[in-house]
């Protein structure tokens, strides 16, 4: 028998899980950060509990779990494949000075075999190979325990240890199971040991990996194919961070107080509970591009990459919605902007070129609303905003494709797309595929001639701001 779970039931399943043993369950925290001017986005489990990770008193507990909503814009460019999405769910279990690596491998472990019934001989992890330098040693105690685990699921020892990360780089997994690495590896506020200011606390971390062997390792990506291999054939299913020393004057000591901070990708887990490496097919995604599908007539197969940005990025717009944010031209606001206009664009390729939102939100607000009921409560006011914003973009294409065929008359360099891009809002990509579609000719170096004025321009905006995207 095959149990395949879907999303939903992984993330209740998950958090009954935890409320059995002992955590209590906290709700998300919205994607706009309440007290941390940093950053402009909740973009991990962790982020939320970090003053109580660095000591608070929390008053849930000491154990905490919780399915926390995340958005990430810094590689909004790689969505398109199998499995970026600027926004994620990251289910989070956390010990707050209770339990450490003993109890947290094993239970983690239950979950993702037991219960969600993923395979044992196809689950990889990756344990902290030491920092000499700074006297850590090597994460004997996980692959340790990892070790047991991978031996009582009945795989061999002698498959189980991997060795250094230029092994795994040089020799591939070659079905071993725990990988060593270095910074990889490390957790500390920053990333960077040497960088940490004294008190403050770092550990090595164990990330988990699942194995699709219907994905063929692609050379481009180096020799072999191995846990941290970026060819989407291993996709990481969750890491469990271990907060145990504390930087000090004359390296680390052990922290009085050791946490454990783990979060795991709800997408990718439910994605290999139906052994799909494409994290769009699952319950939370599919019914999105179905309804694209219906909508333009296109299939998803001709054109995964622009239905799954319109479906990552509509669902992103949509909980910056709920979570108060109108999209405008500065900050959470500019972000929203940027994703509902490039879902307007990649419609584009759908033959989508009248407005289509208000056919979409109620698909991304039925699937959400049972676990978040706060979707399904701002639904019209979410269709509201989006469409407003979709109608108004669109407004602008058209006076943008105008122009463009205004500056066509005189010639095209990169000034006038960026001007296109920068006064009308006109994205580059859609002034050069326009321009291909219409023989209007570029001039042979019109990037470096745009690359040029948007580098002037943004020297001169650093100057004004200090605004991070
Ligand atoms: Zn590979």
């Amino acid at each position: 028998m095959t149990m395949t779970m879907t999303a939903d039931e992984i993330r209740r399943a998950f958090l009954d899980y935890m409320a059995e043993r002992g955590h209590v369950i906290i709700p998300r925290a919205p994607l706009i950060p309440r007290d941390d001017p940093s950053t402009l986005f909740t973009g991990s489990g962790m982020q939320p509990l970090l003053p109580y990770l660095l000591g608070a008193e929390h008053p849930g507990g000491r154990r905490l779990a919780d399915s926390q909503t995340c958005l990430r814009v810094q590689d909004i460019e790689e969505v398109g494949d199998n499995r970026h999405t600027t926004f994620f769910e990251m289910l989070g279990n956390w010990s707050l000075g209770e339990y450490f690596k003993e109890e947290q491998i094993p239970q983690i472990w239950t979950f993702l075999t037991e219960k969600v019934g993923l395979v044992p001989d196809r689950i990889f992890v990756s344990c902290f190979s030491g920092d000499p330098g700074h006297g850590i040693p090597k994460d004997e105690d996980s692959a340790g325990i990892w070790s047991r685990l991978f031996v009582e699921a009945g795989i061999s020892a002698d498959q189980v240890d991997l060795g250094t990360e230029e092994r795994a780089a040089e020799v591939g997994t070659n079905g071993a199971r725990i990988a060593f690495y270095g910074k990889k590896n490390w957790w500390c506020r920053g990333g960077n040991a040497d960088e940490m200011p004294l008190g403050e606390p770092g550990g090595p971390d164990t990330e988990i990996f699942y194995m699709f062997p219907q994905v063929e390792h692609d050379p481009a990506f180096g020799a072999n194919c191995h846990q941290n291999c970026d060819c989407g054939r291993f996709i990481e299913l969750g890491n469990s961070v271990f907060m145990e020393y504390q930087r000090t004057a004359e390296g680390f000591a052990p922290l009085p107080r050791r946490n454990v901070d783990y979060g795991g990708g709800l997408a990718r887990i439910a994605a290999a509970a139906i052994d799909s490496p494409d994290v769009f097919r699952i319950g939370l995604l599919w019914p999105i591009i179905e309804r694209l599908e219906e909508l333009s007539g296109a299939s998803y197969d001709d054109q995964k990459r622009s239905m799954r940005v319109i479906a990552d990025h509509l669902r992103g717009a949509t909980f910056l919605a709920v979570d108060g944010v109108t999209p405008s031209n500065k900050a959470q606001g500019y972000v929203m902007r940027r994703l509902i206009r490039r879902a307007v664009r990649f419609a584009f390729d759908l033959g989508l070129e009248e407005n289509f939102f208000p056919q979409i939100i109620p698909t991304i607000a039925g699937i959400y609303a049972a676990h978040f009921p706060e979707v399904g409560e701002h639904a019209e006011y979410v269709e509201k905003i989006l469409a407003k914003e979709e109608q108004s973009f669109r407004r602008t294409l058209r006076k943008g494709l105008k122009q463009l065929s205004q500056f066509a008359k005189t010639g095209v360099t990169g000034r006038e797309l960026f001007v296109l891009s920068d006064t009308f809002g006109f994205p580059v990509e859609l002034s050069t595929e326009e321009a291909e579609r219409k023989n209007i000719a570029l001039s042979e170096n019109w990037r470096e001639e745009f690359d040029e004025q948007l580098a002037a321009q943004r020297a001169q905006s650093q100057r004004r701001t200090t605004l991070h995207v």
